[in-house]
């Protein structure tokens, strides 16, 4: 895969910039609705992707390589998760649908569901545990 193609992967649901918590016995993943900092609720996108990483330097990156050991705490329906683990698109991934609306109409998308890190404590984060849209 190129690399315009390997980005082209990414759904744009946006669940990848939301913190979770893991449990340090069972290794269970929980999704929260507090967003990374940098995430843009409205645009269901990161707001400074080319240089997201001046600001969030733990931001991961989800590359051939990484995918093995990070495909774990990936959102169910994540497009590098179902590649890892040979399974296809939904019908509506833009590059199934053409449309990149379709995400968020199909009601899977982080898109309106977010509050940012900066408005709540750390310690709170429990408080704000989601099951993933799906
Ligand atoms: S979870 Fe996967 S498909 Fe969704 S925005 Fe993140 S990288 Fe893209
Ligand atoms: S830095 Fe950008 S891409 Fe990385 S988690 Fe935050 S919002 Fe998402």
């Amino acid at each position: 895969m190129t690399p315009p193609e390997w980005e082209a992967l990414c759904d744009g649901c946006g669940k990848c910039c939301l913190n979770k918590l893991e449990d340090e016995d069972t290794g269970e993943i929980a999704l929260t609705r507090v967003a990374c900092r940098l995430f843009d609720d409205a645009t269901c996108r990161c707001a400074q992707y080319p240089v997201r990483r001046q600001f969030v330097p733990e931001c991961v990156s989800i590359s051939a390589e990484s995918l093995p050991s990070i495909a774990y705490w990936l959102p169910q329906t994540c497009a590098y998760r179902l590649l890892h683990e040979g399974r296809e698109l939904f019908h509506w991934h833009p590059l199934i649908s053409g449309d990149p609306e379709t995400v968020h109409a199909a009601g899977v998308s982080a898109r309106g569901l977010t509050v940012p890190e900066f408005e709540v404590d750390e310690e709170d984060w429990e408080d704000h545990i989601i099951e993933e849209p799906t």
